[in-house]
């Protein structure tokens, strides 16, 4: 499933709410935010470890496969390591 994104009540026009101000995505489901969001959303709340799991991008979230490793393909904080590094790459061959 998609994440839930968590909309502020307070419609905060000053500033200091990271939600109504900075424009934060976290879900209201598995209460991941930012770089603790896996791909998919597990449904459930996450437990601390795994969002810490996700955020070091040693785990991540796909549906129909569960809790996999990021294989560069998602968007969580894993995929996009796995990108980066494959880019580098692409550089270092070409010259
Ligand atoms: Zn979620
Ligand atoms: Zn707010």
């Amino acid at each position: 499933m998609k994440h839930i994104k968590y909309e502020c009540r307070g419609h905060h026009e000053y500033g200091g709410c990271q939600f109504c101000d900075g424009g934060l995505f976290a879900c209201t489901i598995c209460r991941g935010m930012e770089g603790s969001l896996p791909t998919d959303c597990p449904g459930v709340k996450m437990t601390q470890e795994q969002q810490d799991q996700v955020y070091a991008g040693q785990i991540d979230y796909r549906e129909e496969r569960g809790w996999v490793k990021p294989d560069g393909n998602g968007t969580s904080m894993g995929d996009m390591d796995i990108r980066i590094t494959n880019n580098k790459k692409c550089l270092t061959n070409n010259s």
